[in-house]
């Protein structure tokens, strides 16, 4: 009968449940030996101007199982999130920038601002402040090297939380991005009562360059209410000379996307840093043509 059939339809196990189940059964049991048999790393990814000099980089998380490759974080950090690991995760992370940073100090590196992702789940935990800030002091990091990165989905919370837990940090010199913007809820009114520093846009919109003047309305939008509440705009995800061009004549600042270079590992990271800015790939790519 129909109600049998309705009933049974949404408990037929379909190839794609029975692979997440799987999956989340090795995430379970594999990440918290990647973190104690070092499988994990982290990637920086340039940030530039317009012109390609690099003033800033984004810390990105890596993977690399032994059996399985490379497991993207798109697929384990919400894994995390959900499991409770996040902040163990997050902890290692942290401390992984601040050794790199002051190793690159060290060796006289001129590092910029790293910024790196930070869940809204782990940020609405009530000592998130106190322990990142804790935990850069002990490590001996200036606040003025890191930024991190907030999902919109943060903006969901209580706006007198998030504005004291932002004020803390910007106080102590910690810069506040807001990521993925325009994929998620926010309100205008939050923006504006909250001591940002930069808003990046996502890379969804930077992808639809070129495919339609609504899609470009968006980005022109975004990029002057931006600048209308003084806020500084990245755009991630660029990848052609097109998106470049038209991102650039918009106003946007901040530019990062496998255009200039895909998120590297240290060694790679410190040679674009000695260089101190990043050439376009077509731009290498139609040298290599005119030899
Ligand atoms: P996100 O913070 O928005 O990072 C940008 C993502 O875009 C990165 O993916 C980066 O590799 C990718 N990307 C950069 N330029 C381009 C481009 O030109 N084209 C394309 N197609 N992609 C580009 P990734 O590294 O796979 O990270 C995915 C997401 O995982 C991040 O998105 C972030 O939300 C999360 N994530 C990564 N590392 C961490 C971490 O340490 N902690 C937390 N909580 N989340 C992290
Ligand atoms: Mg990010
Ligand atoms: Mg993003
Ligand atoms: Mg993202």
């Amino acid at each position: 009968t129909a109600k049998e059939i309705s009933r049974d339809s949404y408990i037929v196990y379909t190839p794609d449940l029975e692979q997440r189940a799987s999956k989340n059964l090795l995430l379970q049991s594999e990440l918290r030996n990647a973190l104690k048999q070092d499988q994990l790393a982290i990637h920086y990814q340039p940030v530039v101007t317009g012109d390609g000099k690099l003033v800033a980089a984004e810390a990105l998380l890596r993977w690399y199982h032994p059996e399985h490759g490379y497991i993207s974080p798109a697929e384990f950090i919400p894994y995390a999130e959900r499991n409770g690991f996040i902040n163990t995760l997050s902890e290692w992370v942290i401390t992984d920038v601040c050794r790199f940073i002051n190793d690159a100090i060290k060796h006289g590196y001129a590092v910029p601002r790293i910024s790196i992702n930070i869940s809204a789940k782990q940020f609405n935990q009530v000592d998130f402040v106190s322990s990142f800030l804790e935990t850069i002091s002990q490590l001996k990091v200036s606040a003025t090297q890191l930024q991190l990165e907030l999902t919109e989905h943060l903006l969901l919370t209580e706006l007198s939380i998030i504005q004291s837990k932002f004020e803390e940090l910007r106080r102590a010199g910690v810069a506040i991005a807001i990521d993925d913007f325009g994929t998620g809820y926010s309100s205008l009114s939050y923006l504006q009562h909250l001591p940002l520093a930069q808003l990046k846009i996502d890379q969804s919109f930077v992808q639809q360059i070129g495919c339609g003047a609504k899609d470009d309305a968006i980005i022109t939008t975004i990029v002057s209410m931006a600048h209308a509440l003084e806020l500084e705009v990245v755009a991630e995800g660029v990848e052609t000379l097109n998106q470049r061009n038209f991102l650039i004549n918009t106003g946007c600042d901040r530019f990062q996307g496998y255009l200039w270079s895909k998120p590297v590992a240290e060694a790679e990271f410190v040679e674009l840093l000695s260089a101190g800015a990043v050439i376009p790939a077509t731009a290498i790519a139609l040298k290599k043509t005119e030899q």
